[in-house]
């Protein structure tokens, strides 16, 4: 992909304005424009992949890194309930923007966001079987 046509390599350039809440030498940062709650961020690699399947592990410890700080300083700067880390992988999970990220999702009492609903557990055998082939994939 042409990087100049990716929105998050263009504000980690600075070329497009953004709010940038933290930055160092591999990740960047910035407030969601269409935030699911109040200080919702995104936290990406300076360096274009698409999602986790390409994902340079270089940056893994960087991002690590940027989470936790920016997660803590959230923490401290809103009367947070909790924080949910979120990162999709391809369109069908909702990646929206195909240069990773993981979204940093402040979460209050009443903020109306529900977790996924549990469901039956399958039996052993197709557990094992769902374990068996991603195993042999490996
Ligand atoms: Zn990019």
């Amino acid at each position: 992909m042409n990087t100049t046509h990716c929105i998050f390599c263009n504000i980690i350039t600075k070329s497009i304005p953004s709010y940038i809440v933290y930055e160092d030498d591999m990740c960047i940062g910035f407030l969601d424009i269409a935030p699911i709650t109040k200080g919702h961020t995104l936290l990406v690699p300076k360096v274009h992949c698409s999602n986790i399947l390409d994902f340079d592990l270089h940056y893994s410890e960087s991002v690590m890194h940027g989470l936790q700080i920016v997660s803590n300083a959230i923490t401290k700067a809103l009367s947070v309930e909790g924080i949910q880390i979120l990162q999709n992988n391809g369109s069908g999970a909702g990646q929206m923007v195909f240069h990773i990220h993981w979204h940093i999702i402040p979460r209050y009492a009443d903020d109306g966001l529900n977790h996924w609903q549990g469901k039956a557990t399958p039996h052993k055998a197709e557990l094992q079987g769902i374990a068996d082939s991603i195993i042999s994939n490996l």
